[in-house]
């Protein structure tokens, strides 16, 4: 399973358009998309689905059941509002074949402008894709209190004196870690303020001759070409291709993606193949 270090996160899984799409970042404890499911997946606990076309989602039924075969809590599973109630339907029926009854599972529907915390201190954004089915794109932020600025000068001493009188000495903010953008035609950068200083920038890019533009195109996939435009206005660290399509070798993939962006982009782009 190839395996992606972007700084102290490693990015496991794979990406292939129409085979399957899974990415785990086990440092944030999530999975973005499960096309299949590892069996080193299963103690992850929250699953980002951006759509349901099969190799984003058919991993659900193993995750859940393996879970629920170990006794394990049900991982929560975050799926486009739009296709949850036939999700359901589906899982119902396969958990009644399989095991006689339901496994018990944690789906949460989601939609654009939704902001969902998990863990202690992390929050999903939910961002509008733009694909042939309804589809979402995810940012991950960090939420850190803050002091405020008013008492930035003040001792430890008063510091821990006025916080015990009930005053609020914080404010809460946010660090944009991770967006990832799911199959989509391309995403508008003011979808979330904070979506172009992300850290990591995990973008589809299915396509990448110029005999695939159209196809691109009524398809509702990034092409190579329209990339330039588009991380330019992208402050991230790390910028992850993934979902090429398996008509392309590696080799070529390599080869036209340093060919075709900037040279200035040549440092921070990592494919996942
Ligand atoms: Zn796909
Ligand atoms: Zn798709």
């Amino acid at each position: 399973m190839p395996l992606l270090q972007c700084g102290n996160w490693v990015l496991e899984g794979k990406s292939s358009s129409a085979v399957a799409t899974y990415i785990r970042i086990k440092e944030l404890d999530l999975i973005f998309d499960l096309g299949r499911c590892p069996m080193n997946f299963i103690g992850t606990n929250h699953v980002f689905i951006s759509h349901f076309h099969l190799d984003h989602y058919f991993g659900l039924p193993i995750y859940i059941s393996q879970r629920w075969l170990a006794g394990m809590p049900p991982g929560n599973i975050y799926v486009p509002s739009s296709g949850f109630k036939q999700l359901k339907n589906i899982l119902d029926r396969i958990s009644t074949l399989d095991a006689g009854r339901n496994w018990g599972y944690q789906i949460t529907p989601v939609e654009a402008g939704n902001s969902i915390p998990f863990r202690q201190n992390l929050v999903a954004h939910i961002l509008t894709g733009n694909h042939s089915v309804p589809a979402v794109s995810y940012l991950i932020c960090e939420v850190r209190k803050k002091l405020k600025p008013e008492y930035r000068d003040l001792s430890g001493r008063e510091i821990v004196a006025l916080k015990r009188s009930g005053v609020e000495i914080t404010n809460e903010v946010q660090l944009p870690l991770v967006a990832y953008l799911g199959d989509t035609r391309g995403i508008s950068l003011d979808a979330h303020p904070l979506l172009t200083q992300c850290k990591l920038l995990i973008c589809e890019c299915t396509f990448i001759t110029s005999e695939h533009r159209e196809r691109a195109k009524k398809t509702k996939h990034l092409h190579l070409d329209m990339l330039p435009s588009l991380l330019e206005h992208f402050e991230s660290e790390y910028i992850v291709l993934n979902h090429f399509s398996r008509r392309y070798t590696p080799e070529l993939i390599r080869q036209e993606v340093f060919k075709q962006l900037p040279a200035s982009e040549h440092a921070r782009v990592h494919l996942f193949l």
